[in-house]
């Protein structure tokens, strides 16, 4: 059934990154199955009566961003030389971005998103921002390298601000910086502790980025819309996002021929 759009249409929209608007937990997911596949000298081999798979989802269930439990886990599954575990360490650690991209139609939403009907409350435009938890260093990387400086106008980065989601102190943050009230603005994130109930404490209304289509069991306030996919935004907020089609082959095009340009995989 289609949601009703926001009213007031909102003049700010913040958005979380990690599987938001980009597909965090494919890549983390390639990366494992890349770095569990190297033999002891580094190099992908066959791996026969190997599950990756299983190994995969063990890895993100026990640890999701370390390599601690590598050795561990590599024992349990009968590869018992510690090279193999060390070349998959190795491996993890220095291709952090490996297979790492928005998602298909992040890029079009973003700049759908942006032209509103109703002028952002200092221009023409929304404000749309970006607020993260994480490592300064790490997050500041992949927000150059996923290309977002052009479609937003900030990152507020946890590790660089100091203080994180659900805080109500980064959320404020982006209302500063975006000059919007919190009721001219909207959060739209995945995670409901962090996401929704943080932009909740700080008075912004929420979307909730649901795609795994589960029920909601957090014991915070549910939020004021729910969607599976972020195409799914920009009726939500006075915006037209034309064809999706035409950007999503367009991005997959651009990201073909950057991966075959790259030399770091
Ligand atoms: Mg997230």
């Amino acid at each position: 059934m289609a949601q009703r759009p926001f009213e007031p249409l909102p003049r700010a929209i913040f958005f979380d990154l990690d599987d938001t608007l980009c597909d965090y937990a494919a890549a983390r997911r390639s990366r494992l199955r890349y770095a569990f596949s190297l033999g002891t000298d580094g190099q992908p081999i066959a791996r026969p009566g190997v599950d990756l798979e299983r190994m995969i989802a063990e890895s993100i269930a026990m640890h999701p961003h370390g390599v601690d439990h590598f050795e561990a886990l590599f024992a349990r599954h009968g590869r018992l030389d510690p090279g193999e575990a060390r070349a998959a360490s190795d491996w993890y650690r220095t291709n952090r971005f490996h297979d790492l991209d928005l998602f298909p139609e992040a890029d079009a939403v973003l700049r759908a998103v942006r032209r509103a009907q109703t002028p952002g409350p200092s221009g023409h435009e929304r404000a749309i921002g970006i607020i993260t938890n994480g490592p300064a260093e790490v997050q500041r990387a992949k927000f150059e390298r996923l290309g977002l400086a052009e479609l937003v106008d900030f990152v507020i980065i946890s590790g660089e601000f100091g203080a994180a989601k659900p805080d109500r102190a980064v959320f404020e943050e982006a209302l500063r910086r975006s000059g919007a009230t919190a009721e001219d603005a909207i959060f739209v994130g995945d995670a409901p502790e962090f996401d929704i109930a943080g932009a909740q404490g700080a008075g912004i209304r929420s979307v909730w980025v649901n795609r795994d289509g589960v029920a909601w069991a957090s014991p915070s306030a549910p939020p004021c819309r729910v969607i599976r996919r972020i195409e799914e935004l920009p009726p939500l907020v006075g915006s037209d996002i034309g064809a999706p089609s035409a950007f999503v082959a367009t991005r997959r095009a651009q990201a073909t021929v950057t991966n075959e340009g790259s030399t770091d995989g």
